[in-house]
């Protein structure tokens, strides 16, 4: 059920469900915490509960059917363009490159779309018009993610709607980076702050899902707190994939060659450069997929450094302890090699937003420097 199945969070739960049943709801909330703790899957399902047509109430309030025709409507699992309810809207950058792609040549190749880079005036202009049209449901739902991509215009567009709200329509803003949000908009919305979720919550989670103990442990250390990604990640085994890439890398550098700098970076950047579409939408694909890269090299070599020190329950990867403690014999200076990892993301993020072959050839270069120091 929409609020009881949801994991984490129990405090905000709670506290949209005494909202939920006063009715007194203020119309602008801005749900904001790290990436993938289940921010936009709240609002979704506050959703659901909002517009109910048969809600149950139990022992812990207020809850969704899950069998109505609203409630049928309504999966957070789906992507934003693959939404089917008239009264809640989603608008992500996914959702942008829909529209984008539809106006181009009004049909969309939904296996090729990418996530666009922000979120303009066209986002906004929809959900006006959804605005438009008369609605038969209790509450209509504007949710707007990664609401801190909205261009200046596309702001400028919300705000006014905000300052102006329509009857029983809520928006719900949601994101990573409140504070690049414009301060005009921030102050408008009611606040709701979002935690990283405790390791043993993920795992219980994990385990009433169907996974393995050893499944369950290894998800929920690999999760960081990230529930919706031990939760994707056990319906979808794609992440193994790209951890058994990381793996490789990740000795790789431990065992860098002067011969390897080129490898390493071709390597790095393989798979990344295809992204199909506009430009700018491609350099997004492609940034993001290295920051996330680079995040996981960056956890491998604290791995290194915690296993230097014996402190086991702080590895995260801790089915690669051999691994781990063989590069940590011959490496003393894994903080230097952080540093350097430090450094290459923030070469590649704007404003300097560095190629990505030479900032990782660098990378490779000072990893030379680094080995038997
Ligand atoms: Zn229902």
């Amino acid at each position: 059920m929409a609020f009881n199945d949801f994991v984490g969070h129990e405090a905000l739960v709670r506290f949209l469900r005494r909202l939920t049943e006063r009715r007194q709801i203020p119309h602008a909330w801005l749900f904001s915490g790290p990436a993938r703790v289940g921010k936009r899957t709240l609002a979704i399902n506050w959703a659901k509960v909002l517009n109910c047509q048969s809600p149950i109430v139990g022992a812990d309030g207020i809850d969704a059917c899950e069998r109505c025709s609203s409630c049928r409507h309504l999966d957070p699992t789906r992507p934003s363009y693959a939404q089917t309810h008239p009264a809640v809207q989603i608008v992500d950058t996914l959702m942008a490159a829909y529209w984008e792609a539809m106006e181009r040549s009004g049909e969309v190749d939904v296996t090729k779309l990418k996530p666009k880079l922000s979120l303009g005036i066209n986002a906004i202009r929809t959900l006006r018009e959804n605005l438009t049209h008369q609605t038969t449901w209790r509450y209509r739902v504007l949710i707007v993610d990664e609401a801190e991509r909205l261009t200046e215009e596309a702001a400028a567009a919300l705000l006014k709607m905000l300052e102006e709200p329509p009857e029983r329509t809520l928006f719900v803003l949601v994101s990573a980076n409140p504070w690049a949000i414009p301060p005009t908009i921030r102050s408008r919305c009611q606040p709701l702050r979002f935690r990283l979720v405790p390791s043993a919550v993920i795992a219980t989670a994990l385990r009433e899902r169907g996974a393995s103990p050893e499944a369950a442990t290894l998800l929920a250390r690999l999760a960081r707190g990230r529930i919706g990604w031990a939760l994707e990640a056990l319906r979808n085994p794609e992440w193994q994939q790209e951890r058994e890439r990381v793996r490789s890398l990740f000795t790789l550098m431990a065992n860098m060659e002067w011969w390897d700098i080129f490898r390493f970076a071709e390597l790095c950047v393989r798979g990344m450069e295809e992204a199909e579409g506009e430009q700018e939408t491609a350099m997004a694909t492609q940034r993001r997929a290295l920051e996330e890269l680079l995040t996981n090299l960056t956890l491998c070599w604290r791995d290194v450094v915690a296993a230097v020190h014996h402190a086991d329950d702080l590895i995260v990867n801790a089915d690669w302890q051999p691994l781990l403690e063989r590069v940590a014999a011959h490496y003393g200076q894994a903080f230097g090699v952080l540093q350097q990892l430090r450094t290459t993301a923030r070469r590649l993020r704007p404003p300097l937003n560095a190629n990505p072959q030479l900032a990782l050839e660098l990378l490779a270069a000072a990893m030379l420097g680094q080995r038997g120091q």
